[in-house]
C-alpha cells in the first residue's frame, strides 16, 4: 500500500454537496483534497438545469451569505431568472434561474481552480480507513492509493449502490451523463457503510427524456419570458450577463394519459421492480396520472438547457416507462409530435444513510471524524446538497484543524476526546433555511426524499432571501468560512446599511406634515420616522425622497433594504417572543448518558424513540415525530431534578 499525502479534511464527491464541502473546507484554511470519479464532472447537474424555486432559493442565498460557490455559478450560468411569488411578500419570493448546464458546470470548476489549499483527486473512493481508537484516520481509493486524513466527508449522491431503471431494463449505475453514458454505481462505500453498521435504506428518484429542440414545433407553445431586470443570487453581484432566453409550456393530453395507463404495469414503481419511495412533491408522470386520475392533464416546462446546446428539459414529465411508451407518449404532446430524443428518462434507486444518525455537524454519531452530505442524506436538490456541504465542510475543517493543534502541543492526547473539545459551527431554526433543513434531517429522517419549502420554516418572516447576508455573513466571518473579497463587501453593506438606519431614524414628521405631502397615517398627533413611514402600504422611497434630501446619500440596494426590514419590523417584533421561547428549549442541552428508562411515565413507544435519536436538547426532543406534550413536561422535570441548575445555566 502506497501512501501519497496527507490532508485535513477529505472530500468525496465531487457533485453539489461535494464542492461546498471542499470549497468550505479549503476557505477555512484547511489542507483540503476533493476526491470525484471524474474532475470533468465537478458541477453536474443530473437533472434539472436549474437553481432555486421556493424556499430552495433561499437556500442559495443562505449558501452564498457564507461564501459558498452556488449563487456565483448560477450568476455566471443563468439563461432565465424568474422571482417566483414576485407578486407575494418578500419572505415567500423565491429566486430562480434556468441555467446553461456547461456554462454551470465550467463555473464551478472555474471557482474551485482559485482555492488555494484545495487538491482536486480523480479517483473512486473505496473505503475508510479507521484507527485504534475508532476515528477515521484515512481514505483507500479503488486503485490502491491511500489519503491520511483526520476528516472525511462523503457526498456520493445517487452513486451508493445505484441501479438505473428504464421499463424492464435495470442498470447497476449512479446516473447518465446527458449523451446516454452511464456513471459506475459506488459499491466499495456502501460495503464500508455495512461495516461500519450505518443504518442504509432505499430511496429512488427520477428524470425525463432529453428532447433535440431543433425537432419541438415552438409555434404550439405558449411562452415564458424571463425577468425583465434579473436580480442575481451572489451578494457579491450586481447584475447579470448573461444573454436571457424563454421557456415553452405544453400539457399532457388525455392520449398521453392512455398509453400511460394501458402500460402502467410496465413501469418500474408499479411492476413492483422498484419497491423504494421517490420524491413526493416531484413525481414522475406515471404517479401523476395515477395519483391525480381527474385531471385531464399535466403542465410541462420545455426549459432550453443552453444557450448554444439544442437540447431541452421536458420539466413535468419525470418517467421511468420503457423508451417505446415514452416515444409513443411524447407524440400525444402539442408542440413534441416530432420529437427527437436524445437521452430517455430513468428512475435511479440508490442507498441513503438515514440522517437521524448525525449530529447537528452531520458528522456520524457512530463514527468521529466522518461526515455526510447530500442526496445520500435522504434529501433531493442541488440547493438542499449544497447545504448541507458547506455546513459539512466547515465542520470537518473545525474538527480537522483543531486535532492538528491539539496533537502539536501534547503529544498522545486520544484523538476521539480531542473530537469532542473541537469547536462547532450550527446554525438553528431560527437563524437560517440551513439550520431548519439539518433540523429536520437529524429529528425526524427521510422517510422519503426530502427537499425544501418555506412552510418548513416556522420563522420564515426573519428568514428571508434579501436578508440572507445580514443574518450568515458575521457568523461566517466569526467562524472563518468567509473570504477577504466577501468580508470588505460585507463591510461597505454593513456599514452602509447603518448610516442609512441613522438617517432614517432621525427623519421624522407629524401626521399633519405629512398629510401636505400627500401620505396618510393615523392622526393621532404621533411623530413618525421613516422607518414607521415605510410600514404604510402606499408609501414609496421616490415619495420620501421628494420630502427629504438626505435620503439621496442611500444607494438604491440599501434603500430597497430598508424598505423591506421596514415592511416586516412589526411581524419581526412579534415573532422574537417566539424565538426567544424556542431558543430557551434549544438552551436546554439534554446528556449524552441521559438514562430514558428511568423516567417512569414516558410509553414505551416515546421512550424507544427518544433512546434512539437521543436529542441534543430539549427543542430537539420536542420536534421528534409522535413526542406528546406530556413527555415532553416528565423530561424536563426529570432533567431538572438531576441537574437543578441546568434550566437557568444552559438557557440560551
Ligand atoms: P451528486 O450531484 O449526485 O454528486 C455525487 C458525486 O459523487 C459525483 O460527482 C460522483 O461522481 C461522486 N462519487 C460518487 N461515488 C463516488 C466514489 N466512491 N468516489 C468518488 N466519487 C464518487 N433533484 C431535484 O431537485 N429534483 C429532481 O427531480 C431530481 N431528479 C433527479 C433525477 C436523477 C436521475 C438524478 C440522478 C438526480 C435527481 N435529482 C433531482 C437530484 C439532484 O441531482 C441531486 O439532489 C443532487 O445532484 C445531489 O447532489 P450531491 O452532491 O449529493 O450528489
Amino acid at each position: 500500500m502506497e501512501t501519497t499525502q496527507t490532508f485535513d479534511v477529505i472530500v468525496v464527491g465531487g457533485g453539489h454537496a461535494g464542492t461546498e464541502a471542499a470549497a468550505a473546507s479549503a476557505r477555512m484554511g484547511a489542507r483540503t483534497a476533493l476526491v470525484t470519479h471524474r474532475l470533468a464532472t465537478i458541477g453536474v447537474m443530473s437533472c434539472n438545469p436549474a437553481i432555486g424555486g421556493l424556499g430552495k432559493g433561499h437556500l442559495v442565498r443562505e449558501v452564498d451569505a457564507l461564501d459558498g460557490v452556488m449563487g456565483r455559478a448560477a450568476d455566471r450560468s443563468g439563461i432565465q431568472f424568474r422571482m417566483l411569488n414576485a407578486s407575494k411578500g418578500h419572505a415567500v419570493r423565491g429566486p430562480r434561474t434556468q441555467a446553461d448546464r456547461k456554462l454551470y458546470r465550467e463555473a464551478v470548476q472555474s471557482i474551485l481552480q482559485e482555492y488555494q489549499g484545495l487538491t482536486l483527486i480523480e479517483g473512486e473512493a473505496d473505503d475508510v480507513i479507521i484507527d485504534s481508537d475508532q476515528t477515521i484516520s484515512g481514505l483507500k481509493l479503488k486503485d490502491g492509493r491511500v489519503l491520511n486524513t483526520h476528516a472525511v466527508v462523503i457526498t456520493t449522491g445517487t452513486f451508493l449502490r445505484g441501479i438505473i431503471h428504464r421499463g424492464e431494463e435495470q442498470t447497476p449505475a449512479g446516473r447518465l451523463t446527458g449523451d446516454n453514458t452511464t456513471e459506475a454505481p459506488s459499491v466499495g462505500l456502501a460495503q464500508t457503510f455495512d461495516r461500519l453498521g450505518l443504518p442504509l435504506a432505499r430511496l429512488k428518484t427520477g428524470t425525463p427524456a432529453r428532447i433535440d429542440g431543433r425537432t419541438i414545433d415552438w409555434s404550439k407553445m405558449e411562452m415564458q419570458a424571463a425577468d425583465p431586470v434579473p436580480t442575481p443570487f451572489s451578494f457579491l453581484n450586481e447584475m447579470i450577463h448573461v444573454p436571457q432566453i424563454a421557456c415553452g409550456m405544453t400539457y399532457t393530453t388525455q392520449e398521453t394519459h392512455d398509453i400511460i395507463k394501458a402500460n402502467i404495469h410496465r413501469a418500474p414503481m408499479y411492476s413492483g421492480q422498484i419497491q423504494s419511495r421517490g420524491p413526493r412533491y416531484c413525481p414522475s408522470i406515471e404517479d401523476k396520472v395515477v395519483r391525480f386520475a381527474d385531471k385531464d392533464r399535466h403542465q410541462i416546462f420545455l426549459e432550453p438547457e443552453g444557450l448554444d446546446d439544442p437540447t431541452v428539459y421536458p420539466n413535468g414529465i419525470s418517467t421511468s416507462l420503457p423508451a417505446d411508451v415514452q416515444a409513443a407518449m411524447l407524440k400525444t404532446i402539442p408542440g413534441l409530435e416530432n420529437a427527437q430524443v436524445f437521452q430517455w428518462g430513468y428512475a435511479v434507486e440508490y442507498d441513503y444513510c438515514d440522517p437521524r444518525d448525525l449530529k447537528a455537524t452531520l458528522e456520524s454519531k457512530r463514527l468521529p471524524g466522518l461526515f455526510l452530505a447530500g442526496q445520500i442524506n435522504g434529501t433531493t436538490g442541488y440547493e438542499e446538497a449544497a447545504a448541507q456541504g458547506l455546513m459539512a465542510g466547515v465542520n470537518a475543517a473545525l474538527q480537522a484543524t483543531h486535532l492538528t493543534h491539539v496533537s502539536r502541543g501534547s503529544m498522545g492526547v486520544n484523538d476521539s476526546v480531542s473530537r469532542e473539545t473541537a469547536p462547532v459551527f450550527i446554525l438553528d431554526r431560527a437563524q437560517a433555511y440551513i439550520g431548519v433543513l439539518v433540523d429536520d434531517l437529524i429529528t425526524r429522517g427521510a422517510p422519503e426524499p426530502y427537499r425544501m419549502f418555506t412552510s418548513r420554516a416556522e420563522y420564515r418572516l426573519t428568514l428571508r432571501a434579501d436578508n440572507a447576508d445580514q443574518r450568515l455573513t458575521p457568523l461566517g466571518i466569526e467562524v472563518g468560512c468567509v473570504g477577504a473579497i466577501r468580508s470588505a463587501k460585507w463591510a461597505e453593506k454593513a456599514a452602509d446599511l447603518g448610516e442609512a438606519r441613522v438617517i432614517c431614524s432621525r427623519l421624522t414628521a407629524s401626521p399633519n406634515l405629512l398629510e401636505k405631502h400627500g401620505i396618510i397615517v393615523n392622526n393621532d398627533g404621533k411623530v413618525r420616522n421613516i422607518f414607521e413611514i415605510l410600514r404604510y402600504q402606499d408609501v414609496t422611497w421616490e415619495k420620501l425622497l421628494t420630502i427629504w434630501t438626505p435620503l439621496e446619500s442611500i444607494r438604491p440596494e440599501i434603500a430597497e433594504q430598508i424598505q423591506i426590514d421596514a415592511q416586516y419590523a412589526g411581524y419581526i417584533q412579534r415573532q422574537e417572543l417566539d424565538i426567544e421561547a424556542f431558543r430557551k428549549d434549544e438552551g436546554l442541552a439534554l446528556p449524552v448518558d441521559l438514562d430514558y428508562a428511568s423516567i417512569g411515565s414516558l410509553s414505551t413507544e416515546i421512550r424507544n424513540r427518544l433512546v434512539e435519536a437521543k436529542p441534543a436538547t430539549l427543542g430537539a426532543a420536542a420536534r421528534l415525530p409522535g413526542i406528546t406534550p406530556a413527555a415532553m413536561v416528565a423530561l424536563l422535570r426529570h432533567v431538572k431534578r438531576q441537574k437543578p441548575d441546568m434550566a437557568t445555566s444552559d438557557a440560551a
